[in-house]
């Protein structure tokens, strides 16, 4: 099935950006000293149908860092370049139930818990990246997320700079990735190549825009480009599903019934398959890391609009 008329779509976005633009729950992140810096009430929402209709309110073309959300889309890729049983051996597939920056990942069952949406497993994601070189692998990271938003993507110089010199935690990962084999690309490199891939500045219209791409398969609404295939859409939204929202990710696909990403910075991108993709940016999260307003804004509009994969009608 389609999103309802463009006019229910409509009206639904403006009633969700007003009912939940003066929520205050949560705190913006202190942790990277580029997010702390970031207005508490910005909000912006926006939709972007398979056909490529859009409807945003707000602070929607505002740009912030995509940090976490970048996981998703980077394992879509590398995914289509290595193959569905690959990708699944190499990286893993399960929730952790275990912080996004845990070790453990690595350390239970062989790394089988790992996953490409906590930083061990997108750590062994981005270095599967082709390519020799952390050059090499970079270009293939940053036009192939530039190709899901539909635009060429800048990096945020400052936030990369400010996160490499405190991302101690993220090298200690990549070396343990290194001592079990998970990676052969230096564990240096392969940590800069993920921080610079979490530095990349997307709006929340661009990240409507990538997510409405999986919508349909791989195909960008906006540009028609045929980004990734269906197969690598699918396994994507599979593992968006099952570990999306960090360690609320059984809870969110219980409250909302779709895959979706979220990051520190603010964002969340939540996708409906077949008929489009939805974002948010609000800075303020909750315990687990989540957008506090995202999470209320995508579980009124999953309702409204009848997106919740598991309801039969
Ligand atoms: N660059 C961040 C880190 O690895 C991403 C965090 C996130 O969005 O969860 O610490």
């Amino acid at each position: 099935g389609q999103l309802p008329d463009s006019g229910d779509v409509k009206t639904a976005i403006d009633e969700t950006y007003e009912q939940f633009s003066s929520v205050d729950d949560g705190e913006v992140p202190d942790y990277i000293p580029a997010l702390a810096d970031a207005d508490p009430d910005l909000f912006g929402i926006c939709i972007v149908s398979t056909e490529g209709q859009s409807y945003s309110r707000g602070d929607a073309e505002l740009l912030f860092t995509i940090q976490s959300i970048s996981k998703a889309f980077v394992f879509a890729l590398v995914r289509e370049e290595v193959g569905h049983t690959k990708a699944r051996k190499m990286v893993g597939v399960n929730n952790t139930g275990l912080p996004f920056d845990s070790v453990m990942a690595i350390e239970l069952n062989g790394g089988r818990t790992m996953n490409p949406l906590v930083n061990a497993g997108a750590l062994a994601t981005s270095a599967l990246a082709p390519g020799e070189t952390w050059e090499e692998k970079w270009d293939f990271i940053s036009r192939g997320l530039s190709a899901f938003a539909g635009r060429d993507l800048e990096i945020d110089e400052d936030a990369f700079e400010s996160e490499r010199k405190n991302n101690i935690r993220n090298q200690g990962i990549a070396r343990l990735l290194q001592s079990y084999g998970h990676i052969t690309l230096d564990p240096h490199e392969v940590t800069e190549l993920y921080t610079r891939q979490c530095a990349l500045l997307v709006s929340t219209e661009d990240l409507a825009v990538m997510g409405a791409t999986l919508a349909d398969g791989g195909r960008n609404p906006k540009t028609g480009e045929q980004v990734i295939g269906q197969g690598a859409s699918r396994d994507a939204l599979a593992v968006m599903a099952a570990n999306g929202l960090y360690e609320a990710s059984g809870e969110w696909l219980y409250e909302i019934g779709m895959p979706a990403k979220s990051g520190v910075s603010g964002g969340l991108v939540t996708i409906a398959p077949g008929k489009g993709g939805f974002a948010s940016y609000s800075p303020r999260l909750d315990d687990a890391g989540n957008s506090v307003r995202g999470i209320k804004a995508a579980r009124h509009l999953s309702n409204e609009l009848g997106m919740n994969l598991f309801a039969s009608g």
